[in-house]
């Protein structure tokens, strides 16, 4: 029988030690706040936003949102981030990506302060995710999936995974925080020569590669584990995941469900590393 993985399920019990971590810092005078920075306004990125707020709110944590309009200049964008890194009343900074085309990302990369860095914006945390130095905040949606694995207890250790893409806002860091967990990790991408073959041999499987109902039954070693890290929008306007869930259900041993799945734990992450980020940056 396999078995759904709930994203609400960990979201709830990661929110419940969010919340309890947040009243520690308000009883010592600490209000946690997230600042978010927002080009334009993307649907997308107003739904997130929404939803990140709403999470925060439930433990306690402010937030703020700095708008910019979409074709706002370099210098603008610089000083908004400056402001926040120096505010001490802020202690994330989440930049809704993509950003403008016009904005430089790599350059954007090194503005934000790395300790209020709370979703792996700047290279020092990418780099501290592939050095596994937990002082980092690794992005908040691989993290969603290692917290997923944890809440189900999953083994790792000398299991093999496979991580479908390579980004580094999902990919990359998925593959080093499951290599950090002792995994054997292959990462796949669009130049794999024989993508299901690989992805077949996978005791963990890992879809992050943004392509609707992809990953098939053909993908699939029999007891798997699946997590689907895709958001998409199918073609007849229905939100799905990278993998064909009703092919690829029954041959899994455990599966996340798009939506209700890594997406639903995501924003709670957010929140926990903003918690971590007060805590750190207020420590005497
Ligand atoms: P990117 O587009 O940045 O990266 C996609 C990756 O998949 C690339 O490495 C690409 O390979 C690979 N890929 C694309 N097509 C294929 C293919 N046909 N065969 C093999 N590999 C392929 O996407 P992201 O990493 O940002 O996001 C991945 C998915 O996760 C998306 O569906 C996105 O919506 C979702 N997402 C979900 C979040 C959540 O909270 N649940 C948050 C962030 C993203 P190559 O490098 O060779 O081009």
């Amino acid at each position: 029988m396999t078995q759904v993985l709930s994203g609400k399920e960990v979201s709830q019990a990661l929110m419940a030690d969010v919340k309890q971590q947040a009243q520690q810092l308000i009883d010592r005078g600490v209000i946690p706040k997230l600042a978010i920075v927002r080009f334009g306004a993307r649907p997308d990125d107003l739904w997130y936003e929404k939803g990140a707020k709403r999470t925060c709110s439930r433990a306690g944590i402010e937030c703020e949102t700095s708008e910019l309009s979409q074709d706002a200049p370099w210098e603008e964008f610089e000083k908004v981030l400056s402001t926040l890194n120096s505010d001490p009343s802020v202690h994330g900074i989440l930049v809704l990506q993509p950003m403008p085309k016009h904005i430089d990302t790599t350059r954007a990369r090194y503005l934000i302060d790395p300790a209020k860095d709370v979703d792996s914006m700047s290279p020092i945390n990418a780099a501290k995710v592939f050095e596994g130095d937990p002082t980092g905040f690794p992005p908040c949606t691989p993290t969603a999936v290692m917290e997923i694995i944890r809440h189900y207890d999953i083994p790792l250790k000398g299991k093999k995974a496979v991580v479908l893409g390579r980004s580094m806002v999902v990919g990359k860091p998925a593959a080093m925080l499951l290599l950090g967990e002792h995994a054997t990790v292959t990462i796949c991408h669009s130049r794999t020569a024989d993508l299901a073959a690989e992805a077949r041999k996978a005791e963990i499987l890992v879809a992050a590669i943004g392509r609707a109902r992809m990953v098939t039954s053909d993908f699939i070693g029999q007891g798997a584990v699946v997590m689907d890290v895709g958001i998409n929008v199918d073609e007849d306007g229905k939100m799905c995941g990278d993998v064909d869930y009703d092919q690829v259900a029954p041959l899994a041993s455990m599966i996340t469900p798009v939506p209700g799945g890594v997406g639903s734990v995501t924003t709670a992450v957010l929140a926990k590393h903003v918690v971590k980020a007060a805590a750190a940056l207020t420590s005497a």
